[in-house]
């Protein structure tokens, strides 16, 4: 298995990720441009993806889809109350609709999405499993939900959100609402409540963690990396460490 982020920040959002001889795609978060050309750079294109999955419904997550869905007959993956919110975007699409908890599987790869705990329709993080392997795909959620600390024991890669440092936060000027949303268990998980999560699930063949979903305002990719490399260094873990880049695509990272 293997996965490139096309672009990862709180203003835009977009995975593909590729076992044995099935595609997909998680998330359509920037402008179908980008995707396009993004796929173009993992030397895919849209005909190319098997199912297109989402996360929650929010525009950072969604933005690129009215216009991929007009081009494409696409095959959306989504929960039910999800789907409402994607149907009138997306009217031509294909839907299968998941729940929480109950695995499925698109050709090679099997998907097990989880509840997270965001102020969205039904937000879900995914278990991607193929041959033997296991990412996790942890992205906008306030808090640890239950469950999900079981569900990612061993997993091969993570793909983790590490969203805010809370100084930059509390000093950002935003409006004390904004702030209290985001530092909440229904808003995102701060650098520490990535690392705090990673010592939950951590073990020796965790070989890579991509930090994802940075803020470009209140968290900087030098703050997130440092915090879970430390982190790291406790553990006396070898994994390598990635911070996906809000605006350029993150090259493929292949787990072995
Ligand atoms: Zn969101
Ligand atoms: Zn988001």
């Amino acid at each position: 298995m293997r996965f490139s982020v096309l672009a990862s920040s709180s203003k835009g959002n977009a995975t593909v990720i590729c076992g044995g001889n099935t595609r997909l795609l998680v998330d359509t978060g920037i402008s179908a441009l980008r995707i396009r050309k993004g796929l173009s750079e993992c030397g895919l294109s849209i005909k190319q993806i098997q199912a297109v999955l989402f996360t929650h419904e929010h525009t950072d997550h969604v933005c690129g889809l009215g216009q991929l869905a007009k081009k494409e007959p696409l095959s959306i993956y989504c929960t039910r109350y999800m789907g409402q919110e994607l149907r009138p975007i997306a009217e031509n699409a294909v839907y299968t609709y998941i729940e929480p908890g109950s695995a499925v599987q698109i050709g090679d790869i099997r998907v097990t999405p989880f509840s997270v705990s965001h102020d969205a329709t039904d937000p879900v993080g995914y278990l991607f499993e193929c041959n033997g392997k296991k990412l996790g795909y942890v992205t906008d959620t306030g808090k640890v939900p239950r469950g999900m600390t079981e569900l990612l024991q061993g997993v091969d890669a993570l793909y983790l959100e590490s969203n805010y440092d809370p100084d930059m936060l509390r000093n950002s000027g935003r409006p004390f609402y904004l702030i209290e949303r985001i530092a909440s268990n229904f808003g995102h998980l701060s650098n520490e409540q990535a690392c705090e999560f990673v010592r939950s699930v951590a073990h020796g063949g965790l070989q890579h963690i991509v930090l994802a979903h940075l803020s470009q305002d209140c968290n900087t990719p030098q703050k997130a990396f440092n915090c879970m490399q430390q982190t790291l260094r406790e553990l006396q873990l070898p994994t390598n460490l990635h911070c996906a880049p809000a605006a350029t695509r993150l090259p493929w990272i292949q787990i072995a």
